[in-house]
């Protein structure tokens, strides 16, 4: 069985996020990148495969700027065998990916794609969807359980108040959820034979795909400050301020 899984370069999840003055965007440039951690669990999850015997063969794909060779790397140093990088340093949104992710699976063929739920940094949640529709293939989305079988597998999924389990043929797209595993720490042999294992450079003109932004973003603004407490003296105190001042009983 062969595995793909995308791997999205992002703004490490440790940075405290800047806005940019012009409010176009976040600030990126002198800021730490790392794999989404979803992504990584999707890395973790076709390795455990792998290792389990049920996977023979680990494509990770990555889109973008020239440094997502290093997200490459490091899904190769967690147990990937080969990578596929996408280059462009333009925008880059769902439907393009899916668009790329579609045309690069047309030619690998492989029985199980998996991608994080979203990109933590645009959070926008519809890659992996966008991609299973493109190809009218099942997708078991959020998965917080995995168990393959033979030709089909079994994704547990939560959802409100409960567990799901869907039983779906492959080929099929998942998307991880937190709860599906806990990816592990590269070692350091690991990391060095990571060094040599290939990459096959692409742009999204060998796919022929349209990768023009659909959407526009007209504006990214910081929060609204969060505002310090009060202690109050009583209870009686409390119900006013949650009556009059609050409003919220
Ligand atoms: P999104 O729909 O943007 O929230 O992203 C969902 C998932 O799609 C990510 O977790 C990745 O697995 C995949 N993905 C999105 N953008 C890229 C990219 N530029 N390169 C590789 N994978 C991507």
């Amino acid at each position: 069985m062969k595995v793909l899984v995308a791997v999205k370069r992002v703004i490490d999840y440790n940075v405290k996020v800047r806005v940019k003055s012009d409010k176009t965007g976040v600030e990126t440039a002198n800021v730490k990148m790392s794999m989404n951690p979803f992504d990584e669990i999707a890395v973790e999850e076709a390795v455990r495969l792998k290792e389990a015997g049920k996977a023979d063969e680990i494509v990770a794909v990555s889109m973008g700027v020239t440094q997502c060779q290093e997200t490459l790397r490091t899904a190769f140093a967690m147990g990937a065998d080969r990578g596929i990088h996408v280059l462009t340093d333009a925008e880059l949104q769902p439907l393009a990916v899916a668009k790329l992710l579609k045309a690069i699976i047309d030619e690998e063929k492989p029985d199980l794609v998996i991608l994080g739920k979203q990109a933590i940094d645009d959070d926008s949640n519809q890659t992996g969807q966008m991609l299973a529709g493109l190809l009218g293939w099942p997708q078991g989305t959020f998965a917080s359980k995995l168990d393959v079988g033979d030709g089909s597998l079994q994704v547990t999924r939560e959802i409100d108040g409960g567990l799901e389990t869907e039983k779906l043929t492959m080929p099929a797209i998942i998307t991880t959820d937190l709860r599906l595993n806990e990816p592990r720490y590269a070692s350091l042999p690991n990391i060095m034979k990571a060094k040599r294992k290939p990459i096959d450079q692409k742009a999204p003109e060998d796919y022929g795909v349209d990768i023009a932004p659909r959407l526009k973003t007209l504006k990214v603004t910081e929060p609204p400050k969060r505002e310090g407490g009060v202690k109050v003296g009583s209870v009686d105190e409390l119900v006013e301020k949650l009556r009059n001042e609050a409003g919220v009983i």
